[in-house]
């Protein structure tokens, strides 16, 4: 069931369904059902099982505390036997015969060759894809098969060619997701949340022409549910819109799961293993034109910035000047958000968080290399952008903007409206945040 987006007459579907979606027996069966309903969808990617009631413990961390104990030398049976009675609590429920013990000693010596996390951070989706195969009667083919590193990154030259080679007899399998091996052969995991990554990369090597995500919301909401209660959802997405609405907080998806796809131009729909008849959202290249006419796709924005403002008279006339700026501070091992300028000041705004080593590291580098008049970091920023590809070709759109923030008494730090068209902004300090994003939020609501 596609509700409103088109479908062709022999689709290929890569599905991947997330970790509260597989986790327990009634989930997983749940998600089964979902798969087998629609013969197009062929290959199905899974994480390893999430929590089964709020305060349960997710096996992936579950086992990354069995690998911190081993290297502090503690002992990990405490966390090794939550993740068998997860497993085999599964199994039991599925009804199907899988030996768990057999497969908890072999990771128990395997993981004695491993120095870093990966190996054990891998075995959560290993062990969910074998017991999903079994229970589902689909062959299992291991990411370690399909997936190459090269060092932590993804080899993307080796794998897509593997990808297609595996797959591409085959009718169906299950994947685990998260993991691959490196050119040593040695398992490497991706960020948090890889699976999204992993079945991405399926989607691409297969030339898939649709790859779903199922997970346990009902797709990309155009507000922060927990500012503005009960946002529209959005039906349809650009893969741009979505970088920007992701980077500033709204993530639904792993923000490098978009990018293997994007360039094969594959939509990709988040779906609801709740509620298996609703649309969802659907992210793709360009908008349709028959789609629901928008200016405003969503507001997002976040909070624990900090602002480092330089003031420096003449600094417009010293060539270089933002460039050692930025230098020093990538010698920190900062990534910044923006610089907006001014012809004797600049700001460079970063997250609070990673200036936690290094604050006055900076501050003295700075005064030392360049000589400002001025130099100082304000914390307490948070920052709101409003994201939509039609913005900029509505005309007096910004000024709407700024009438309905100075209504509301916000002051305005610092605005940045690229020159990509498709967002503006702006920065305030963080009291303000909430008041700030539900006014844009409901004083726009006619163009979103
Ligand atoms: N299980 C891994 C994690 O919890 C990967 C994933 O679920 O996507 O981060």
């Amino acid at each position: 069931m596609h509700g409103m987006f088109p479908k062709k007459e022999e689709d290929m579907i890569v599905t991947k369904f997330g970790g509260t979606s597989l986790a327990s027996a009634a989930t997983i069966r749940n998600a089964v059902n979902i798969v087998k309903s629609d013969p197009e969808r062929r290959f199905m990617v899974v994480s390893a099982p999430g929590k089964r009631f709020p305060e349960d413990t997710k096996i992936t961390d579950l086992l990354y505390q069995v690998h911190h104990a081993r290297k502090e030398g503690n002992d990990y049976q405490n966390p090794l036997r939550q993740i068998r009675e997860h497993f085999r609590e599964i199994i039991e429920e599925l009804g199907i015969s899988f030996d768990l013990d057999r497969e908890i000693n072999i990771i128990e010596k395997e993981m004695k060759e491993y120095e870093t996390a990966d190996y054990l951070a891998s075995r959560g989706e290993y062990l969910n894809a074998r017991i999903i195969s079994r229970f589902l009667d689909w062959p299992f083919v291991d990411a370690g098969l399909l997936i190459r590193f090269r060092g932590r990154r993804l080899d993307e030259e080796a794998t897509y060619p593997l990808v297609r080679s595996v797959l591409k007899n085959m009718e169906h399998a299950v994947i685990p997701g998260f993991y691959g091996k490196d050119e040593e052969g040695r398992i490497t995991v991706f960020s948090r949340g890889g699976s999204d990554v992993t079945g991405a990369i399926i989607a691409r090597g297969v030339k898939a022409d649709l790859y779903e995500n199922w997970t346990d919301v009902s797709g990309i909401m155009s507000a922060d549910p927990r500012i503005v209660e009960n946002p529209r959802k959005v039906d349809w997405i650009s893969y741009r819109e979505l970088r920007e609405m992701s980077y500033m907080g709204a993530s639904v998806l792993h923000e490098e799961a978009v990018f293997p796809i994007r360039a094969a131009g594959i939509p990709i729909q988040i779906r609801n293993t709740m509620d298996p008849e609703a649309a969802g959202t659907r992210i793709v290249p360009v908008i349709p034109k028959d789609a629901r006419p928008h200016t405003i796709t969503g507001i997002a924005g976040k909070k624990g910035l900090s602002d480092l403002f330089i003031e420096k008279a003449m600094m417009n006339a010293e060539v270089g000047f933002g460039a050692r700026v930025m230098n020093i501070i990538a010698r920190n091992g900062v990534p910044y958000e923006h610089t907006p300028t001014s012809i004797d000041s600049m700001s460079v705004i970063v997250e609070t968080a990673a200036l936690e080593h290094c604050r006055n590291q900076i501050i003295s580098e700075i005064d030392r290399e360049l000589n400002p008049d001025r130099i100082m970091i304000e914390d307490g920023i948070a920052l709101i952008a409003v994201v939509g590809e039609g913005l900029w070709k509505n005309i007096g759109f910004a000024s709407r903007m700024f009438a309905i923030l100075a209504k509301e008494g916000i002051h305005v730090r610092m605005i940045d409206a690229g020159f990509s068209e498709m967002n503006v902004i702006i920065g305030i300090s963080a009291p303000q945040y909430e008041k700030a994003f539900r006014a844009l939020y409901d004083g726009l609501q006619d163009l979103m």
